[in-house]
């Protein structure tokens, strides 16, 4: 049987050996992507920005870090040049030592020993949402399940005027779940603050006591009533107290600290275009982060990208057409800031703008990507994306997406291209104290910087751009050609783009 075996081997080896090699691939996108599954500094970036730097709020000291962090490591990548853009987020805000328990009462038989009532009571671990107010300790205020938030849910569940309420929410497992999250809490919120609620408690959407830090405010405003995060095993416990008959009480403290305006910066560097410079490429991902873990899969790990990518591109000596501007978003969590005040404040040179590429969903493998409702860009996109199928990147989505630094880009009828990846282990990290370093797939990464450094210079190189900008007609009707309505009124954006506050205005 051995014997067979290596016969067998022997002969392909003498097949492979006898062909003649075929001839190397040196074309300028092959020789990109080569350049980028090669060592290079992505791990050591990465290792910097999360375990040494740290969680990265707009606001703090970690965050300034960060901008010096990208401003240094594109340096090293050998960037032409390499500056920051500044603009402005409402509010700072940062948490205080949050502190919630609960307590219940049950009946005992009297002829056991303590017999009456029994007064128990245990800790709830707790964390505040972000950009929500702050909250004077409070003691012994009654909670009430108002079960998934919705409107009848706050009928049967009667007067909550001055009392916490608790909801409900489901595991977040797919994509379409964390959607639902997002488009789910700013209507309850509604509700609790019109029925005079105290505060919320929300039930995490993650097992296992994993914590995580969101905003439901749309664009860095203080929401409108102290909210907390409750680990989803405390959040059950006195849903079922109470559903058992039980009275719960909770003492709940939330010193959130909330100031004025914040300087933030985006950090930008470029690939200067061979032939038509004023032309340019983007390739973006936001370098600020939640701070209860380290920001590794959201979105340190594509921010690592973003440099490399510009490192690749520089080490495979091609020379792009058009250039490439490198962008570290920040103030992305607070609503998709920094690229929305980059798209506003470079609005004038928008029709020059010839892609933005936006990788923000971790480390999970890239199927494809998101196109932003552009149907004219499918024919070519797909050529480009030809050379990532030894990646298996091989979808167009021809849908416009929310979520991510595109956004407003889209919005000014540029044509976009947001990686879609697969689930992997971001959902159960998303925004948690669990998002670190070693949750990173560093093998995948490196894949990622080769489609992202490959479809960057593909777009810089096209004869002509990928697709025109559009006019404010053309968006909105790739908007309803999208079935996009929808969700950009569940968005709160909606509102926005018809009154001319937000997207192209012509
Ligand atoms: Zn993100």
């Amino acid at each position: 049987m051995r014997t067979v075996k290596i016969l067998f081997w022997a002969s392909i080896f003498s097949v492979m050996c006898s062909a003649e090699a075929p001839p190397a691939d040196t074309s300028e996108v092959n020789l990109v992507i080569q350049a980028a599954l090669r060592p290079s500094p992505l791990e050591a970036n990465l290792h910097r920005l999360t375990d040494e730097i740290g969680g990265r709020v707009p606001g703090t000291l970690a965050m300034q870090h960060a901008v010096a962090w990208g401003i240094e490591a594109f340096k090293a990548a050998g960037a032409d040049s390499v500056h920051t853009e500044g603009f402005t987020i409402p509010y700072s805000w940062s948490e205080g030592a949050t502190e919630m328990s609960a307590s219940t009462a049950y009946q005992v038989d009297a002829t056991t020993v303590g017999g009456g009532t029994v007064l128990s009571s245990f800790r709830v671990r707790a964390v505040s949402v972000a950009w929500a107010p702050a909250l004077a300790p409070v003691k012994h205020v009654p909670v009430v399940d108002v079960g998934d938030g919705l409107e009848a849910d706050f009928k049967k569940a009667g007067d909550v005027s001055g009392k916490i309420i608790l909801v409900h929410t489901v595991v977040l497992k797919t994509w379409d779940d964390l959607f639902a999250e997002y488009t789910k809490a700013p209507p309850v919120i509604d509700l609790a603050v019109k029925a005079k609620a105290k505060a919320v408690a929300f039930m995490a959407t993650r097992e296992h006591d994993i914590l995580y830090r969101h905003t439901n405010s749309a664009a860095g405003e203080i929401d409108r009533l102290p909210m907390v995060i409750v680990a989803r095993e405390d959040g059950q416990r006195m849903a079922r107290l109470l559903a058992a008959g039980n009275l719960v009480w909770a003492d709940l403290s939330i010193p959130d600290q909330v100031g004025g305006p914040i300087k933030a910066s985006n950090v930008v560097a470029e690939i200067r275009g061979s032939e038509k410079p004023d032309e340019f490429v983007i390739l973006g991902a936001h370098l600020d982060s939640w701070e209860l873990g380290t920001g590794a899969l959201d979105n340190g790990c594509n921010a690592a990208l973003v440099v490399d990518a510009l490192r690749a591109i520089k080490a495979s000596g091609g020379k792009p057409r058009r250039t490439i501007r490198f962008i570290l978003f920040s103030g992305e969590e607070q609503g998709l800031i920094g690229s929305h005040a980059y798209a506003l404040s470079h609005r004038a040179e928008l029709d020059k703008a010839a892609g933005v590429i936006v990788y923000d969903s971790g480390s999970g493998k890239t199927t494809g990507f998101s196109v932003g409702g552009r149907k004219d860009v499918l024919f070519t996109a797909k050529e480009l994306i030809a050379p990532l199928a030894q990646f298996d990147v091989k979808e167009l989505k021809p849908d416009m997406e929310w979520g991510t630094d595109h956004f407003d880009f889209m919005l000014e009828g540029v044509p976009t291209f947001v990686a879609d990846q697969e689930e992997a282990n971001y959902l159960e990290n998303y925004h948690a104290v669990s998002d670190t370093y070693d949750k990173v797939d560093f093998p995948q990464l490196k894949k990622h910087v080769a489609e992202a450094a490959a479809l960057s210079v593909e777009l810089a190189d096209l004869p002509e751009k990928i697709g025109a900008r559009l006019t404010h007609d053309q968006i909105e009707q790739t908007m309803r050609e999208s079935n996009s309505v929808e969700m950009l009124k569940a968005d709160g954006i909606w509102d926005d783009w018809v009154s001319g506050k937000r997207g192209r205005q012509k």
